[in-house]
C-alpha cells in the first residue's frame, strides 16, 4: 500500500493507493499547528486507511519551500511551527517505509499536468493563487528540474511600488496584488466578501501581467490556473485574464492556452501518486 498526502497550511488530507494508479479512501483533517501532533495524526490516519497491510511508500506535499535534499521545510508563513522539524526521518520512522516531500504546489501541478486540465500538452505552467501565489512548470510529465524550486509569487510585478508581499514582506511582488491575504490586507475583509466588479477586474489584469511573465520565461504549451482565488466564489474571472493576456503578450507566434485546474481539492494527491510512480513503483 501507498500513502499520499497534501499538507496545507490549513487543512491537510491523507489517502491510500494499492497499485499507486488510483486512490482508495482519503481523509481531511485540520493540520495541527504542532509539528509533533500532525506526525501522530497522520500515522493515525494512515493506519486506519490501510486497515492492517504494508506501507510500501509514501509520498506528499508540503505548503512552503524545502531543503536541498527534501527531508524539511525552511520556511512557511503557514506552518511556523513545522519549521526546520525532522519531516521526512520522522514520517520514515512512524510509517516504516521510504517517504518523499516535495512542495505542495508542485505536486498539485505534476497531478494537473497528467491527469487534470494540462493531460494533452507536454510542457505545463501550473499557477495557484490563493491566500498565496505559486506555480511550477512540468515537463514531460515530470516537475522541472531547478536548484531551490519555483517561487512565481516573488516576482516583480511593480518595482516601483511599496505595496509589501504578504509572506516575504518585499516590494511589489505579484503575490502583493492578486493574492487572498493581500487583497483582505487592502479591504480589510475576506477576498469572498469582496462585490466591487472593479476590484476583481483590476486584479485580473494585473494577473495577466504575471502571467506573461510566466509564458514568456517559461514557455508553456498550456497554463493552468487554480487556487481558491480561481475557483472560489467570486473569483478572478478568467475571461478576463485570458483577455488581458492577449492584450499584453504579444511575442510567440501561438500564445499558451489558460484554462481552469480540473482536479479541484485532490490535484496534490495525484501528483504525490505519480511522484511515487516516477520515483519508485
Ligand atoms: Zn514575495
Amino acid at each position: 500500500m501507498y500513502i499520499l498526502f497534501d499538507i496545507g497550511g490549513t487543512k491537510m488530507r491523507i489517502a491510500a493507493s494499492r497499485n499507486g494508479s488510483e486512490i482508495l479512501d482519503s481523509k481531511i483533517v485540520p493540520t495541527p499547528k504542532d509539528f509533533w501532533e500532525g506526525m501522530q495524526t497522520i500515522k493515525k490516519i494512515s493506519y486506519d486507511l490501510i486497515k492492517g497491510e504494508k506501507i510500501d511508500s509514501a509520498a506528499g506535499g508540503i505548503a512552503g519551500p524545502l531543503n536541498k535534499e527534501k527531508t524539511m521545510l525552511v520556511n512557511s508563513p503557514n506552518l511556523p511551527g513545522w519549521v526546520e522539524k525532522p519531516l521526512v526521518g520522522e514520517l520514515e520512522h512512524i510509517l516504516a517505509s521510504s517517504v518523499y516531500i516535495e512542495n505542495d504546489t508542485a505536486m498539485v501541478g505534476l497531478g494537473e499536468a497528467i491527469h487534470g486540465a494540462g493531460a494533452k500538452y507536454s510542457i505545463v505552467a501550473y499557477v495557484t493563487v490563493s491566500t498565496g501565489v505559486g506555480g511550477v512548470r512540468i515537463v514531460d510529465e515530470h516537475i522541472d528540474r531547478s536548484a531551490a524550486g519555483f517561487e512565481i509569487g516573488h516576482h516583480i510585478i511593480n518595482f516601483s511600488s511599496e505595496a509589501k508581499c504578504p509572506s516575504c514582506e518585499a516590494g511589489g511582488h505579484l503575490e502583493a496584488y492578486v493574492s487572498g491575504a493581500a487583497l483582505e490586507g487592502y479591504f480589510e475583509k475576506k477576498p469572498y466578501e469582496i462585490t466591487d466588479p472593479s476590484v476583481w477586474e483590476e486584479t485580473a489584469k494585473i494577473l495577466a501581467y504575471g502571467l506573461n511573465n510566466v509564458a514568456v520565461f517559461w514557455s508553456p504549451e498550456i497554463i493552468v490556473l487554480g487556487g481558491a482565488m480561481i475557483v472560489g466564489n467570486p473569483a478572478i474571472p478568467m475571461d478576463r485574464i485570458k483577455y488581458y493576456f492577449e492584450e499584453t503578450c504579444k511575442i510567440f507566434a501561438e500564445n499558451p492556452v489558460i484554462e481552469k485546474a480540473s482536479l479541484g481539492d485532490v490535484g496534490g494527491l495525484y501528483g504525490a501518486m505519480e511522484y511515487l510512480r516516477q520515483n519508485l513503483i
